[in-house]
């Protein structure tokens, strides 16, 4: 069995920390061996996998659990990555920014605590995953909806932290957080918002509390472990109305965006329509080499081939309206007269009316088929994601789809992207799926990503989100006054965790103890 040690700790205090760990939760939940270290490694990783080796990982089962190991790793300087469920897959699964980090597994802190019909919200604990929370909902018939990504193998509450989305009104999962309890690095345990009075009936209710509000604070960054979190989530409709859509021709992306922005901002639209080009289908059905298996991207000959036989469009749109059906068939209307100047195609509606199967509600229903994208250039398959926003206006969308296509075809990979529309912004994720052993394809992927982050700085649209391995250089786009933003973010690290042991170098903030030989 190797040892992979944390930057600046000795074997011997590492195995003196690893046996503080196991006092606490026991020997069985601290994982130390060759194969441990595997299973939470990046298993989607381009080729660099080996940048971001644990070195351990220890699963508490509680938040004062949590506390201790807090203490413990202050006290031997031994780094931890946290994470709920650790499927962040393609932007680094369970693995840590940081060679050496023991991951803090959360997984088994999987208790709703409370789920509140009347006043829609839940209160969670980070182990709790989207089929837990829906499974629990259906069971005891409470009418409350979730917002699932696409793929829902993941954590409600480390999904939400992440700011991660699905496709509901409720979309937008990091703007319905209500709440939280976190254990800071010193192993203090704060609650936020209400939640600091210690007899508050509004904490999942009333965001803000009284002062400087800190949810936020939590969210994509390294100042705290969150313990529990209040989401809201929506109350079931009285009926929704599905209106689909196929757009033949690739800028077509462009007036749908324009046609579709004033009517998201309005309040015509509720949800997050998400316009997905063809592939984003047909590689969860099917393999690249059933169509192609010649050099480069898919030449547009074969795009047309897939197209004619899958019934696909160049992008195709899925918007659905929630809410009374009364209202929703007016806003049918609405929607349907704002593409009538665009195309002479209809829409094709479906309606769901309340004590309907929730399958085809528009509800957020679990679901991992989409992983299966990832068998799309056969191998082992994995795929990294780059997802800038951008302002929600057409001329710009074409302009951004355009420069990143013709990037992927100079390195020969297909195009997969999705615009996911906001009331004013648009996040534009795309895929890039190789095959792991691949060498060749994975080191042109890690070039290219460089290159995306670069060409996207440069029209000053900034990632939602990003992978481990490009964290630092997504951080350092945020230049205005010299890069004003990371300093305050450093500082506030440096007074919150003085030895640097929480998630050294997520989202670019890294502590002072590795400052200068990390970042
Ligand atoms: C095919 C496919 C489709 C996808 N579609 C979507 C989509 O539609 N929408 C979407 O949002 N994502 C999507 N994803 C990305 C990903 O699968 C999800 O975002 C997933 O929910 C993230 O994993 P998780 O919830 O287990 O989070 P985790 O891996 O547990 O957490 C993510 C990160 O958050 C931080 N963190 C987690 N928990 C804590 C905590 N308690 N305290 C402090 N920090 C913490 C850590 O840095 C951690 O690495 C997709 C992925 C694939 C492969």
């Amino acid at each position: 069995m190797s040892v992979v040690l944390p930057p600046n700790v000795s074997e011997k205090d590492f195995q003196k920390a690893l046996a503080a760990f196991a006092g606490v939760v026991g020997r069985q939940w601290v994982l130390a061996t060759d194969e441990d270290r595997d299973s939470y490694m990046d298993i989607y990783a381009p080729g660099d996998a080996d940048q971001h080796i644990p070195s351990a990982a220890v699963g508490p089962s509680s938040a004062e659990e949590i506390q201790a190991i807090v203490r413990i790793a202050n006290e031997y300087k031994v780094p931890l990555w946290p994470i709920s469920r650790g499927k962040n897959l393609g932007y680094g699964a369970a693995a840590p920014r940081m060679t050496g980090t023991v991951v803090l597994d959360l997984g088994r802190m999987k208790r709703i605590i409370d789920v509140n019909e009347r006043f829609g919200y839940c209160l969670i604990e980070p182990g709790v995953g989207f089929f837990d929370l829906f499974d629990y909902l259906q069971q005891n018939k409470i009418r409350l909806w979730m917002s699932i990504p696409a793929n829902a193998w993941g954590s409600v509450v480390g999904n939400a932290l992440e700011r991660g989305y699905g496709y509901t009104p409720y979309g937008d999962n990091t703007s319905h957080i209500c709440g939280m309890e976190v254990v800071l690095a010193n192993g203090e345990m704060v609650r936020t918002g209400t939640g600091a009075m210690s007899n508050s009936p509004c904490w999942q209710l009333f965001k803000y509390g009284y002062g400087p509000s800190w949810d936020q604070l939590f969210c994509q960054s390294n100042f705290g472990v969150v313990t529990k979190m209040g989401l809201w989530l929506m109350p079931e409709p009285e009926a929704t109305l599905g209106l689909d859509m196929q757009l033949p021709n690739p800028d077509d992306v462009g007036w749908a965006i324009d046609a579709l922005q004033p009517l998201r901002l309005n309040g015509v639209l509720l949800q997050n329509p998400s316009i997905g080009n063809s592939l984003r289908f047909v590689a969860s059905a099917t393999q690249r080499s059933q169509w192609y298996q010649g050099e480069g991207a898919l030449p547009d000959d074969v795009l047309a081939e897939i197209l004619k036989k899958s019934g696909f469009g160049w992008w195709n749109i899925s918007l659905r309206l929630y809410g009374y059906d009364e209202v929703n068939q007016v806003h049918a209307r609405i929607v349907k007269d704002a593409f009538a100047p665009h195309t002479k195609q209809e829409f094709k509606v479906s309606e769901w009316h309340r004590g309907d199967s929730i399958e085809n509600s528009g509800a957020g229903v679990p679901s991992v088929n989409p992983l299966q994208i990832i068998n799309w250039r056969g191998g082992r398959g994995g795929h990294i994601g780059f997802s800038p926003t951008l302002p929600a206006k057409g001329d710009l969308v074409l302009k951004q789809f355009h420069s990143t296509k013709k990037r992927y075809e100079e390195i020969g990979v297909d195009y997969y992207g999705s615009f996911t529309l906001f009331d004013r912004y648009t996040t534009n994720v795309n895929m890039m799926i190789y095959d792991r052993d691949d060498a060749a394809l994975t080191r042109k992927v890690r070039d290219l990503f460089k290159v995306l982050v670069a060409d996207a700085a440069k029209e000053g649209y900034s990632e939602y989100r990003t992978h481990i391995s490009y964290m630092d250089d997504v951080a350092r786009t945020f230049d205005f006054n010299d890069h004003a933003l990371l300093r305050l973010n450093e500082r506030l690290k440096d007074a919150l965790d003085p030895n640097g042991i929480l998630a050294p170098g997520k989202q670019g903030i890294w502590p002072k103890a590795y400052r200068a030989s990390q970042a």
